[in-house]
């Protein structure tokens, strides 16, 4: 088995989730006792929000790589960086830390293409929704249509994101912001909705709406699972 690296703490919320889910899934596949390896470097979330805001991506990106170094001094074979926000630098971490990342939006875009769906709703941070790092990936790799929410749902998806779920507040009346925002996306014709910030999952799930959602913190962590056993 290979030891993952995961570099979290994007939020810790979140974080735990990818313990938790990377845990389930070796146990599932070994049995018994077995249990993941994992080499954990958490970050300080407000140290890296704080970079986000001020747009100080590189400073960001290195704070990022130093301790994707740390965790492959550990002994971690590959990266997995727990946030699709901080995707935008993962090749600055690659190239600085020299192991291989597994792209959150490389796992999703496959799902979504085994499901057979070519046009799907993107919910995530400001960053995520409105920047080509994340969106573009999708497009250019695996041909998929991305819709947004429009500009001022956007900015509520995106506040929800930082005032509520990234601090473990969970609201009815945010769940309820959300649920009218993607019924719009599927009334703009997306098959699938992105839960591309990996704290979306804490609000909203399968049971609360009639579309495929992707919820990108369980298929990457189940990914991770896949690559530490070589599947
Ligand atoms: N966890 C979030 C994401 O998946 C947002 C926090 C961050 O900015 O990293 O994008």
């Amino acid at each position: 088995m290979k030891t993952i690296g995961l570099i979290g703490g994007m939020s810790w919320e979140s974080t735990l989730l990818y313990y938790q889910q990377i845990n389930e899934g070796i146990k599932k596949h070994l049995g018994g006792l077995h249990s993941a390896k994992i080499a954990m470097y958490s970050v300080d979330f407000a140290e890296i929000e704080h970079l986000q805001a001020t747009g100080q991506w590189e400073q960001a990106a290195d704070y990022l790589a130093k301790a994707g170094i740390n965790v492959k001094l550990a002994g971690a074979d590959f990266l997995v960086l727990c946030t699709n926000t901080m995707h935008k630098v993962a090749e600055q971490i690659e190239n600085q830390t020299k192991l291989p990342l597994l792209h959150i939006a490389d796992a999703t875009g496959e799902c979504i293409v085994n499901e057979g769906f070519k046009k799907v709703g993107l919910l995530g941070t400001a960053f995520t929704m409105e920047q080509s790092f994340y969106k573009d990936r999708l497009i250019d790799k695996f041909s998929l249509t991305v819709i947004t929410p429009n500009s001022k749902d956007r900015k509520i998806v995106h506040d929800i994101i930082y005032q509520e779920l990234c601090l473990g507040v969970i609201n009815e009346q945010s769940k309820k912001e959300y649920l009218r925002i993607i019924t719009e996306l599927i009334s703009q014709g997306a098959e699938g909705i992105i839960l591309g910030c990996t704290e979306i999952t804490l609000l909203v799930d399968k049971n609360d709406v009639d579309i495929c959602l992707f919820d990108t913190t369980a298929i990457h962590a189940q990914k991770a699972v896949e690559v530490a056993l070589s599947l």
